[in-house]
């Protein structure tokens, strides 16, 4: 167990403290988890749509279009949800594409009931007005995630693919300000662009602000560009500035176990906007749809794969070589993802084998 693990727990609770139910739910959580040692989800992703208005160069979402298939209607969200919540998950993030480009997206946040819960979406921002904001704000929605990946205004807009991002997001953060929102800032990072998410790293300190630095993946946009990927030794540099750092968070030592591990299938799941079931938003191998299953049941078959089992000590899809080697390659092989794992070959050897 890390001091920083805890540290960063405190810090939430911290942020909870004036809302009794989820209080309750995040307790519910730890005592499962410490003292019954059982698996107990905390976070469900959503990612609503597919459609966005950027082109980022590195998105990971950009093969996330099903042409024949409909978006899960507002009844299948709150179905999955509901059954996310009967196995603990008081969390939910909302992703895309670009989530404000959902019709329905403040039914969706008001499905979620963020007085009750921690509900947070990531946002280009493109979108995000004053009257949006007020009324997350009446919703109960205290923190949002708007993207952004560097200071320079001109490199941001050519990395993001779209001009006039930077002001956008710049806009934004000043409303979040106004109405006293939290803010965090998700950083998509590469080797080429480590500087610029440094930057980011000072700038959120000065603002307030959290930070989130998602490592490139070889997915999406980026697929089949292995030479961008980080590797062990810098996740040892990078494991030294989230824990000198506060403001920075990762999903791996947020665990209700407070051991640093990847949390897929077994803290965190994601569903797709089509309902497939993954380990987070950045793998794109799905255990199942909430369509044709009980979430639970697909719960539990990503419990039983070795990957998700082992709780890598770093993140699965971009560091762990075996792992993008075997899975993250064999997404090439399709047009869309994710794809079913049962159609990958590694899949026979890999599941129910907990003692590799
Ligand atoms: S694979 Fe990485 S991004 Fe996905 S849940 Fe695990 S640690 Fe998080």
């Amino acid at each position: 167990m890390k001091i920083d693990g805890i540290k960063k727990a405190l810090h939430q609770v911290d942020k909870i403290r004036y809302r009794p139910n989820l209080v309750a739910k995040i307790g519910r959580g730890y005592f499962r988890a410490l003292v019954l040692r059982k698996p107990c989800l905390r976070d469900c992703e959503f990612s609503i749509t597919p459609d966005c208005q950027s082109k980022c160069s590195f998105c990971y979402a950009s093969k996330f279009y099903k042409k024949e298939e409909e978006l899960l209607s507002l009844d299948e969200i709150e179905s999955t949800w509901i059954q996310a919540k009967e196995m603990g998950a008081f969390c939910a993030n909302l992703l895309g594409g670009e989530p404000l480009l959902h019709p329905h997206f403040i039914d969706i946040i008001e499905i979620l009931e963020p007085k009750k819960h921690l509900i947070t979406f990531a946002t280009n921002s493109i979108l995000l007005t004053e009257d949006i904001i007020k009324e997350l704000k009446r919703l109960g929605v205290f923190l949002i995630m708007i993207s952004l990946n560097s200071l320079n205004p001109e490199l941001n807009d050519k990395m993001r693919g779209y001009k006039g991002h930077y002001d956008h997001v710049m806009n934004a953060i000043e409303l979040c300000i106004k109405y006293n929102i939290d803010i965090s800032l998700p950083v998509a990072t590469s080797k080429p662009y480590l500087k610029e998410t440094y930057e980011i790293v000072e700038y959120a300190k000065q603002i307030n602000a959290s930070v989130v630095v998602n490592l490139m993946c070889a997915m999406g946009r980026t697929e089949g560009e292995l030479d961008l990927l980080f590797d062990e030794a810098f996740w040892k540099d990078y494991r030294k500035l989230v824990d000198s750092n506060s403001h920075l968070r990762a999903d791996f030592d947020t665990n209700l176990n407070l051991r640093i591990g990847c949390p897929a299938g077994f803290e965190k799941i994601h569903v797709t906007p089509y309902g497939e079931v993954t380990g987070c938003s950045m793998n794109p191998v799905s255990f199942g749809n909430v369509r044709e299953k009980p979430l639970a049941e697909i719960v539990d078959k990503m419990r039983n794969f070795y990957h998700f089992a082992k709780r890598s000590p770093h993140c699965l899809v971009a560091i762990d070589r075996k792992y993008i080697n075997d899975y993250m390659n064999y997404a090439s092989n399709y047009e869309s993802i994710p794809y079913r794992v049962e159609e990958n070959d590694c899949y026979e050897r890999d599941k129910y084998s907990f003692c590799k």
